[in-house]
């Protein structure tokens, strides 16, 4: 919880929030009876337990989405701009990725034998990229435990680098962060971490060099797991000059890099890697990958699949720790091809950026006529606002602005007026269908949840 809260009255946001968990089980009476008749079978009622954090209590259950639409089963249809925490960024059910489902559907979906496609969107991804070789998984989680591994067995080094309050996925060594005496420690919330994480990882502050160089300095550390840009703790940008330095220093170091542009895909049709000319060893890109069918993908330099195929073992490359048997199906790489194809396009993405920037404008100007200390930023067409009035350096001083309460409120305003946000923090995302009239009323809705907050 945050120690410098804004400047809130905090008895009238229990208030607000009171009277809008009322409104929403008030308006929610079937997903209410669906969430009742789900805690008999699942835990807590819903599939995943991060369900349990959307802000009414219980979650819309969802009935369909389209393009950047969805409905719930009470028929309330919101603007998504949670557009499933960006594995619908494409927007949902794009009419390309659709058809290629379709179509693959009928010619074999998971066969253990490679398909044309998968050289296809390996092409693809080195274009987009400028890395070379590709490996697939189900999800960008899989795709970073891959890379992990793969990166000990190349540099024979036991450990991983990260970021305190990073997120990878459910990756066990990355549930570390930096402590107060400068250890390594677990995240608050780590379910059964296989060992300490002081022992598999090095969790250093975003932003800086020096306690970088000195994580580095011992050479155990195999690898950097890094997002170019912290997004899941709110959006901490890099400073000027920090990517230069953390390839440098491993380079220095004989440490990997990896970058997991699972996010920051929103910084373009080749991330934030070819925004920015990053120069990763490996590079993981997941959720949006498939137009919101599983699928992920992960790609090395040639200098790396060069190590990987001379570490090889045909006769134990089945159970050396590499696997997934419906990796690299042909449904996934169907719709992979149709979505970099015909939906994550650059004409599609200089849309969504100048909406995201149209969002950001928006929420500013609310910010700007209250006097907020708060502060709003954007990534490609990635775009949240945080409640500090700087933006954080690293992703402790991001995590430290956190204001849970404040958070749950804003939601809960929102859905309840028919805008869907990701249920942490406090990110908006802009898929191809997102229109300027989405947004202004998001902007709008903003300005009314301020007001009654302001009193
Ligand atoms: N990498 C990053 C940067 C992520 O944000 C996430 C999920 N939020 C993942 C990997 C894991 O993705 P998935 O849960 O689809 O495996």
């Amino acid at each position: 919880m945050n120690d410098q809260r804004s400047p809130i009255d905090r008895a009238r946001l229990a208030e607000l929030t009171g009277r809008e968990l009322g409104r929403f089980a008030d308006e929610h009476p079937v997903s209410a009876e669906l969430f009742s008749r789900g805690q008999r079978s699942l835990i807590g009622g819903v599939p995943m337990p991060w369900m349990m954090r959307w802000a009414g209590g219980f979650p819309p259950f969802a009935a369909r989405a389209a393009g950047a639409r969805l409905t719930d089963v009470d028929g309330h249809e919101y603007v998504d701009l949670c557009l499933g925490d960006t594995g619908a960024m494409t927007g949902h059910g794009p009419p390309a990725v659709l058809a290629a489902v379709a179509d693959q559907g009928q010619r074999g979906i998971t066969t253990m034998l490679p398909t044309e496609d998968a050289i296809w969107v390996a092409e693809e991804l080195g274009r987009r990229f400028g890395v070379a070789h590709w490996l697939f998984t189900l999800s960008a989680t899989d795709a970073n435990r891959a890379a992990l591994r793969i990166a000990r067995q190349i540099t024979g080094r036991p450990k991983v680098l990260v970021f305190s309050y990073c997120y990878h996925g459910s990756v066990d060594e990355t549930f570390a962060v930096r402590g107060p005496g400068g250890g390594t420690v677990s995240r608050e919330g780590n379910v059964g971490p296989p060992a300490d994480p002081a022992q598999t990882t090095v969790a250093v502050e975003f932003n800086d060099t020096s306690q970088l160089e000195a994580a580095l300095a011992d050479r155990s550390v195999a690898c950097v797991l890094a997002e170019p840009a912290l997004t899941n703790v709110g959006i901490v940008h890099p400073a000027p000059g920090y990517h230069q330095a953390l390839r440098e220093l491993t380079r220095k170091h004989g440490t990997l890099l990896i970058i997991d542009e699972t996010h920051t895909i929103c910084a373009g049709p080749g991330g934030y890697t070819r925004a920015e000319n990053l120069d990763p060893d490996f590079l993981v890109f997941g959720k949006p990958i498939a137009g919101g069918v599983p699928g992920a993908a992960y790609g090395f330099t040639q200098k790396v699949a060069d190590m990987i195929l001379e570490r090889h073992s045909l006769e134990d490359c089945d159970t050396g720790g590499i696997g997934g048997t419906l990796a690299g199906n042909a449904l996934s790489l169907a719709a992979m091809r149709a979505t970099l194809t015909k939906v994550l396009t650059k004409e599609a993405f200089d849309r969504m950026i100048s909406m995201a920037e149209r969002w950001t404008a928006g929420v500013q100007k609310v910010i700007r006529d209250f006097g907020l200390p708060w502060h709003v930023t954007r990534l490609g067409c990635r775009a949240e606002y945080l409640f500090s009035p700087n933006p954080p350096k690293n992703g402790t001083e991001a995590h430290d602005a956190m204001d849970f309460e404040l958070e749950r409120f804003m939601h809960l305003y929102a859905m309840n007026r028919g805008i869907l946000l990701t249920p942490f923090h406090n990110m908006a995302l802009m898929s191809p269908a997102t229109t300027p009239e989405d947004v202004d009323y998001h902007s709008k809705v903003f300005r009314e949840a301020v007001r009654e907050l302001a009193g």
